[in-house]
């Protein structure tokens, strides 16, 4: 995202060893107003929201996006607000406390529970070392595969190779376990033969990086609203069986997937 030379001298202001998490926070903030460039307002708006009187501005939870709000044209869905109802409810369910509580000494980043959300399977806010990833992504709807007029459009644009035309009568055809929902072949398609099926997010649990790196596990595709409820389910799950320091992730090695599935799933 670009910086304002007033809000890059601003930020400037901060001491170093905050500065990435702060920059972080304030692009945040920027990109849920639908802003491309962060300016001093915004600065200034994010230290009295996040910061006031919290010198370290570590508080136990940290829920990042990508910087799909503010116009990326990768992104596969949007959900305004959503970031700020998965917040919500963690701080209500307790999980700062928790981990505050958990930790002798001062707290620092890599205690944070974190949960990271993105716009696109481009993931670049990271999920997949987050507590809790969610990749956004728009699932390929061929139900009206007959209109097809065979331009091929739908076949360059896939990154993944996961559309094939088939002969005769072109039809096509998205292989699924290819595909990672990020939409594009819906967009350019001009007839309609691929269109937008179901969109949400695909739920990743148990990322970290750290001596013994994981990449989170993915659970599927849900809607927003599911999401929630396997975000709440997680953060109760991991608050009654961690131990003090403990990352989700050697959380779910530790009693199972099965386990885990059954516990946020069913
Ligand atoms: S994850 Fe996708 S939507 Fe978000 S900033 Fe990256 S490319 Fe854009
Ligand atoms: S949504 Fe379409 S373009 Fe994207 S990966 Fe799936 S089949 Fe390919
Ligand atoms: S973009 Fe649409 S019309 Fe063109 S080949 Fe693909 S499915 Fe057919």
């Amino acid at each position: 995202m670009r910086w304002s030379s007033e809000a890059e001298q601003a930020v400037k202001r901060v001491p170093f060893f905050i500065r990435p998490k702060v920059k972080k926070a304030v692009e945040r903030l920027a990109a849920s107003k639908g802003a491309g460039t962060v300016t001093l307002s915004h600065v200034q708006e994010c230290k009295q929201r996040y910061l006031g009187g919290q010198h370290d501005g570590v508080q136990g939870l940290q829920v990042e996006t990508c910087f799909g709000p503010s116009g990326c044209s990768n992104r596969a869905v949007s959900f305004p607000g959503f970031a700020d109802r998965v917040e919500r409810l963690l701080e209500e369910k307790g999980i700062s406390r928790f981990i505050r509580e958990g930790v002798s000494g001062p707290l620092k980043p890599h205690h944070e529970f974190r949960v990271s959300i993105s716009d696109c399977p481009n993931g670049c806010s990271r999920p997949q070392i987050a507590d809790i990833g969610l990749l956004g992504a728009a699932m390929p709807d061929t139900a009206e595969a007959s209109a097809c007029n065979g331009c091929g459009s739908c076949v360059e644009v896939c990154r993944e190779a996961a559309v094939e035309l088939r002969h005769p009568g072109l039809c096509p055809l998205v292989l699924s376990d290819r595909c990672l929902g990020c939409g594009q072949c819906a967009v350019i398609c001009p007839t309609g033969a691929i269109a937008q099926g179901a969109e949400g997010y695909r739920v990743l649990v148990g990322g970290k990086l750290g001596r013994h790196p994981r990449l989170g596990t993915e659970l599927g595709l849900f809607t927003p609203e599911q999401a929630l409820e396997i975000v709440s389910r997680a953060a109760e799950l991991y608050m009654d069986r961690a131990k003090p320091g403990q990352r989700l992730g050697a959380l779910v090695d530790e009693i199972g997937l099965g386990r885990v599935k059954a516990a946020l799933l069913e």
